[in-house]
């Protein structure tokens, strides 16, 4: 990729244009760390960088984005532009292609305003990211309030970054930052999920909810996101205690942990989550106590956690939550072991019984099928029926007298 967005200046330049890397790349390269995307901005009209390459495709006209396929990768060019006047804080209402300074005073935070030259070898900065970065700051570009009040999101973007890296926001950046919280409730939830998502989904996520907490961007995040300011020390204690590689759904079921399992639903709704997403959060949430006397928990019942997907995700995610709570290791560590010790074939093995075998023995259908089987399963996996006949005999009894439990 590096390679492909070299080549694209190149090109671009060798047609008398003006082109760098710009943003985030340089910003990480500054770092040394490998970006994981490399945007270019050049002085060449859309139609100009269309007309170099030959697999192009416009995608954001109204910006002057257009995406470049070159050497199996696509990158976004981008025009030098000024945007036009924010009116409802969300996007310009228009852009003006312009000068490479202009471009860089258009972005939102210092660390995120230099260009890269990848031929001359020559940072571009025109609005001393350099030294921010070097200084670790978060630090807004120009007028701090006028540029949240422009776009809310960058509130979010402010913590994203200072938390990634474990940077401090700039005071007077801080202080905008502060004001312009409450107009979060004007960014539609998509935006604030996917921010949300980005800083909750790596190391640093505990910073960032104590940030979201004290600028105030916690009560504006879903309907009656306020209450977790109550709880934020547990929360932050707890997503400081889920590993490095943690998923978004782990930290998002800790923030929701005082939810019944219901509202935190409708708060992933809100925020348009995923269905799949949204169903991890609540199995999380609603197995939260699961390990709190782990001697309550039988084999089969373990061996019905270990089957779900989550398993390892609700361990950990537990884990963090005894570890806010001050509770024993023990506990967890009990778990783990028991678990470690089943093999893996023995965790969801066939069932001795199906419901062919219900039919052969004469058990007239109905919901009783459902009943029958899942009791079997369940003394299978205790270890309880270890055989097709003993299984058999059961599904017998148990259709004769399904309260009988045995
Ligand atoms: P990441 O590593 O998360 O992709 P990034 O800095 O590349 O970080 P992007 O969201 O990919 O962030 O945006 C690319 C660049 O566009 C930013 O570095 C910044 O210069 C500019 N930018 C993005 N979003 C905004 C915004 N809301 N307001 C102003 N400038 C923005
Ligand atoms: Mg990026």
């Amino acid at each position: 990729m590096r390679d492909a967005a070299l080549e694209v200046v190149r090109v671009l330049q060798n047609a008398n244009h003006v082109a760098y890397w710009a943003g985030g790349c340089v910003r990480d390269m500054l770092l040394g760390r490998e970006p994981h995307d490399f945007d270019i901005a050049t002085s060449a009209r859309p139609d100009e960088v269309a007309a170099l390459f030959r697999k192009t495709r416009l995608v954001g006209v109204q910006f002057g984005v257009v995406l470049v396929r070159t050497f199996g990768h696509s990158l976004e060019v981008a025009t030098f532009r000024t945007d036009h006047s924010y009116e409802d804080g969300r996007r310009p209402t228009g852009v003006t292609f312009s000068t490479p300074e202009e471009d860089a005073r258009r972005r939102d935070f210092t660390i995120n305003g230099m260009f890269y030259d990848p031929v001359a070898d020559e940072v571009h900065d025109f609005v001393h990211g350099r030294s921010d970065l070097k200084t670790g700051l978060i630090r807004a570009i120009g007028a701090a309030a006028e540029r949240f009040a422009e776009d809310h999101l960058r509130v979010l973007r402010a913590i994203k970054f200072a938390s990634r890296f474990g940077f401090a926001i700039e005071p007077a950046t801080w202080e905008a930052m502060k004001e312009s919280a409450a107009d979060l409730r004007r960014i539609s939830p998509e935006r604030i999920r996917m921010e949300l998502e980005a800083m909750l989904s790596r190391p640093g996520r505990d910073v960032a909810a104590r940030m979201l907490a004290d600028c105030g961007a916690i009560d504006h995040l879903w309907t009656g996101s306020w209450a977790l300011h109550s709880i934020m020390p547990r929360i932050t204690t707890a997503l400081g205690a889920l590993p490095d590689s943690a998923s978004f759904e782990q930290a998002l079921a800790l923030l929701l942990v005082g939810y019944q399992p219901k509202l935190a639903v409708q708060a992933c709704r809100e925020l348009r989550s995923s269905n799949e997403s949204t169903d991890r959060v609540e199995w999380l949430i609603s197995h939260q106590h699961t390990f709190d006397a782990p001697d309550a928990l039988t084999l089969a019942d373990l061996k019905l956690l270990m089957a779900d997907a989550g398993f390892a995700e609700l361990v950990a995610y537990v884990a963090a939550l005894h570890c806010a709570d001050a509770r024993p290791t023990a506990l967890v560590d009990s778990i783990r072991r028991r678990a470690e010790a089943i093999p893996q074939k023995d965790v969801a093995p066939k069932p001795l019984v199906n419901g062919d075998d219900l039919e052969q023995l004469g058990i007239a259908k109905g919901p009783i099928y459902k009943k029958v089987l899942d009791a079997v399963y369940y003394a299978q996996l205790n270890g309880e029926l270890t055989t097709r006949e003993a299984a058999l005999d059961r599904a017998q009894s148990l259709a004769r007298n399904p309260e009988s439990g045995q």
